[in-house]
């Protein structure tokens, strides 16, 4: 069976910033590009908020500069998806869905969280043409237009207060009669005059001829005064919730209620000797590309620590 020193599961930010890091304290790491690569920025645009680039820079390019650099400095990258891990005991064993199996000294963990979507059909046809999961990404496109957020949390309180900062008018589509967010992200929400919270709302579908121009709603789904509307928009914004993708890592690591792994205070190390975590897997707060590259080094950093004093 094939042995390796690092290997880094996933080829986001954090996983390629690892593989630069790592690859320079020649580690020869093996990133597995796993079920996205390129990560999640790859699902939006353009990206303006990454450091170092003043025009902004398309997403899918900045992520094939970061798999340059990693592979100028000696990473190995493979397409395959891990399927199981036993992490129980050194060397850490990795099953990939081509059927490889891999042993290593050093795992870094770096695969990524998934935005939530309804699961409507429409979602998939106008995504980047109007739908998107973060409005940080892609909020500034929508500038004195009017856009929609789903949901009831946090998040969608924080994403419906960040894009009422840019659009000229949010809507706020919450499936229940009130909102979950904390009390202060409410208050912030319905005192802004640029958001119309939705209550009882429920999103049924999509229209627009070249991206989105309207969502189909429905109000008070299944009671006596039910009510289908079209409300016209120009973006529809996701927030309903991300699922880290930790699931085949739960055995052996500690995770959160929602999944997130967790870290011992701001470091990578994850409890098991030589196991890292970085990026959104362990980030339940800021799901940001620069965010995941920063502790991408941290855990390259680590784990070359780790490997010196085996
Ligand atoms: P949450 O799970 O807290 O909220 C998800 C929201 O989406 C809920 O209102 C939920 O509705 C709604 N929702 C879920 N599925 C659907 C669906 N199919 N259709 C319509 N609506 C749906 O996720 P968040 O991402 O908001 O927050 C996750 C965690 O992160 C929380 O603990 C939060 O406090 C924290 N957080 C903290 C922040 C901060 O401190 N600044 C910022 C952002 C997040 P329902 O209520 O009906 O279930």
């Amino acid at each position: 069976m094939e042995h390796r020193k690092l290997i880094i599961l996933g080829s986001g930010p954090a996983g390629y910033t690892a593989a630069i890091y790592a690859g320079r304290a020649n580690l020869s790491p093996v990133v597995y590009e796993g079920i996205q690569p390129g990560g999640q920025l790859t699902t939006t645009t353009e990206i303006e908020n990454f450091p170092g680039f003043p025009e902004g820079i398309d997403a899918n390019e900045l992520m094939d500069n970061l798999r340059s650099q990693a592979e100028r400095f000696g990473t190995e990258i493979r397409e395959n998806i891990c399927v199981r891990t036993d992490l129980s005991a050194a060397p850490y064993h990795l099953w990939f869905d081509n059927g490889d199996e891999v042993t290593c000294d050093a795992l870094i963990i770096a695969t990524g969280a998934t935005a939530k979507y309804l699961g409507l059909a429409d979602e998939d046809k106008y995504r980047g043409q109007g739908v998107s999961a973060c409005a940080t990404c892609d909020g500034f496109f929508y500038r004195k237009k009017v856009v929609a957020v789903v949901g009831g949390g946090d998040t969608a309180c924080e994403e419906a207060s960040y894009l009422a900062g840019l659009a000229s008018k949010v809507y706020l589509i919450v499936r229940k009669p009130y909102l979950r967010a904390t009390q202060i992200m409410q208050d912030r929400v319905l005192s802004n005059p640029k958001i119309e919270v939705l209550f009882e709302h429920n999103t049924v579908g999509l229209y627009g001829e070249n991206g989105v121009e309207g969502a189909h709603v429905v109000y008070r789904k299944g009671e006596a005064d039910e009510r289908r509307y079209d409300l016209p928009i120009d973006g529809f914004f996701l927030a309903i919730g991300h699922k880290p993708n930790s699931d085949i890592f739960r055995p052996w690591v500690q995770t959160d209620e929602a999944g997130f792994i967790k870290v011992e205070g701001d470091s990578p190390r994850t409890g098991i000797p030589g196991v890292f975590a970085a990026g959104d897997v362990a980030d339940p707060h800021y799901r940001q590309g620069v965010v995941a590259a920063g502790s991408g080094a941290k855990a390259a950093i680590e784990a070359e620590r780790y490997l010196a004093s085996l």
